[in-house]
């Protein structure tokens, strides 16, 4: 299993994949409150699940500059952006999302399966050799 290369990319990788699953979350909650609101014809309601669609995006626009600095460390793929590179075989999308996965799979498993080159990536650091070695 391979090891993102320094603490750095451990903190951007959690952090961008935990603003993956708040963006997810706000678009859930946002079209449910949405349909209840046109349902019960509510004002404020229907506002509050606007204002919170625009929330999701503005956090998907935050994701877009954070997530670009957070690469596998094999391929140097985006696996938090979908981007328009082919996807392994064998990697399948959660909802039709593969950021989703991969956000959720770090997070909760502590591992993810890069979706271009579908190899296994654990969300530590690498160990530096040559304080290993102690020279
Ligand atoms: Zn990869």
């Amino acid at each position: 299993m391979h090891r993102l290369p320094n603490p750095y990319a451990v903190t951007r990788f959690r952090c961008a994949a935990l603003l993956l699953m708040c963006k997810w979350a706000l678009v859930i909650v946002s079209a449910i409150m949405l349909a209840y609101s046109l349902c019960v014809a509510n004002p404020e309601l229907i506002k509050l699940s606007i204002s919170l669609i625009w929330l999701a995006v503005c956090v998907g626009l935050i994701i877009r500059l954070f997530s670009h600095r957070v690469r596998c460390p094999l391929c140097i793929g985006l696996p938090l952006v979908g981007g328009a590179c082919s996807t392994h075989r064998s990697v399948r999308p959660l909802f039709g999302s593969y950021p989703l996965r991969v956000a959720l799979s770090a997070v909760f498993r502590g591992w993810f399966r890069c979706p271009y080159c579908g190899e296994s990536t654990a969300i530590e650091a690498r160990r530096d050799r040559s304080r290993a070695a102690g020279t």
